[in-house]
């Protein structure tokens, strides 16, 4: 007999969201959905509700939420409509809700995240951005509450299958020399380095192997996404930077590897669809359906693995440098290269500008000690401020 699990979902509009939904669609009865959560997509959400009927739907925005209040009310639906952060952290940390998808994109993930982690839930993380701006203070607040974290990155679930089922957290009696970090490199990984200063927003946006998000799509093509996911591997499994390799293999389809003292390289694989980490996550220990396609070897035909090009890939190094440096340094990063991804969104400064602008935020706010999820929201501040005031010397 298998226990129901009770579902909050941070952001179930996006693309996380959506294959979460997915894979719970999959299995009636296993899973509840208790609440839903979004920013300003009224109409998913609506659609979201009709099928899930959860109790609770919030939208950040007040005017979105007022709207799906009134169409909830007409389709005679049984859900309660929020809104604000509060609410977020509320739905979060629900005595009936067993399991959060924090799959909120950014810093805006961390009160809902922290608040999870704080009620003791099932964690599952794809929120990379709040273990970036705050590893030593979030993984405080899951052991000291008890919760359970999962990892949903593809890269950090692979790592965790790889890794033993016993492991306690402490690599090294685990027997684990390293991990090898996979990246696909992104759509511009052979693109000359002359071009890069023109690529448009739209070719950023489009992965060869990943459909995602528009932010974590701009950070796979600066390699971003590869740094974040350095210092989220540093957290979650307490490896030193030394230890985390990145690997470019550029078919995506080892999602990531640990290497062991006696020459064994564990790796798990399969086709590029988050639903089966997701899926993972959702049923560990146990195994369940998907609906993602399987691996054909023979249709892959081959593997290939290249070293990471930091000249071509700045933020790559940006993030080493900003794990080296550790306390606020971290969060400055994330906060500098959400400014800077925004704005290239926005056709306010070209690609090459993520790196300059992040570099400069870097150098600019000095680094505190954090001990607070304060601390770390100030330093965040301190970042978007000389990240706007630097954009507004170059437009
Ligand atoms: P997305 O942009 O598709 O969706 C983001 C979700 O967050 C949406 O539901 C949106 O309504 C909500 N949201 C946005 N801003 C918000 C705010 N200020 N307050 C509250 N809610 C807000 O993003 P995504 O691709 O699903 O990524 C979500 C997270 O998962 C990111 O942290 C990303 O790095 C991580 N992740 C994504 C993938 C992927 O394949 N998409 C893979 C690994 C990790
Ligand atoms: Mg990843």
């Amino acid at each position: 007999m298998i226990a129901i699990r009770h579902l909050t979902i941070l952001g179930s509009t996006g693309t996380i969201g959506v294959n979460t939904l997915d894979v719970v669609a999959r299995h009636p009865g296993r899973f509840h959905v208790v609440a839903l959560t979004a920013n300003n997509n009224a109409k998913k959400m609506l659609e979201q509700c009709r099928h899930f009927r959860p109790r609770y739907a919030v939208m950040l925005d007040a005017a979105s939420a007022e709207g799906l209040r009134l169409e909830i009310r007409a389709a005679g639906l049984p859900t309660e409509v929020l809104s604000g952060v509060e609410s977020l952290e509320k739905v979060a940390s629900l005595p009936e809700v067993d399991t959060v998808m924090a799959a909120i994109v950014g810093a805006a993930g961390i009160r809902p995240t922290f608040a999870a982690a704080g009620a003791g839930k099932h964690v599952l993380l794809a929120n990379k951005e709040t273990m970036v701006m705050a590893g030593r203070i979030f993984m405080d607040v899951v052991k000291q509450n008890h919760a359970t974290l999962l990892p949903i990155d593809s890269e950090h679930n692979a790592i965790f299958q790889s890794l033993p089922q016993n492991f306690s957290g402490d690599l090294g009696a685990a027997g684990v020399r390293r991990i090898l970090l996979t990246a696909s490199g992104g759509p511009f990984r052979q693109l000359s380095l002359s071009s890069l200063g023109d690529v448009t927003p739209g070719q950023a946006c489009a992965h060869p192997n990943w459909v995602m998000g528009q932010k974590i799509s701009v950070d796979s093509a600066t390699m971003m996404n590869k740094g974040l996911e350095v210092i989220e591997a540093h957290w979650l499994f307490d490896a030193a930077p030394e230890q985390i390799q990145v690997v470019i293999h550029p078919q995506s389809i080892i999602h990531s590897m640990v290497e062991y003292v006696d020459g064994s390289v564990l790796a798990q694989l399969g086709n590029p669809d988050m639903r089966t980490p997701i899926a993972h996550a959702l049923g560990f220990p146990e195994r369940i359906e998907t609906g993602v396609t399987p691996l054909d070897m023979f249709k892959v035909a081959r593997l290939d693995f290249e070293a990471p090009d930091f000249k071509r890939f700045p933020c790559l190094s940006l993030a080493y440098q900003a794990l080296a440096a550790g306390g606020s340094t971290p969060a400055v990063l994330n906060a500098a290269n959400e400014v800077a991804v925004e704005s290239f969104l926005r056709c306010r400064m070209p690609f090459t500008a993520i790196p300059a602008m992040i570099e400069h935020v870097m150098e600019a706010v000095s680094r505190k000690d954090i001990a607070t999820l304060d601390d770390v929201l100030t330093a965040d501040s301190a970042a978007r401020e000389a990240a706007h005031e630097w954009l507004a010397c170059l437009v």
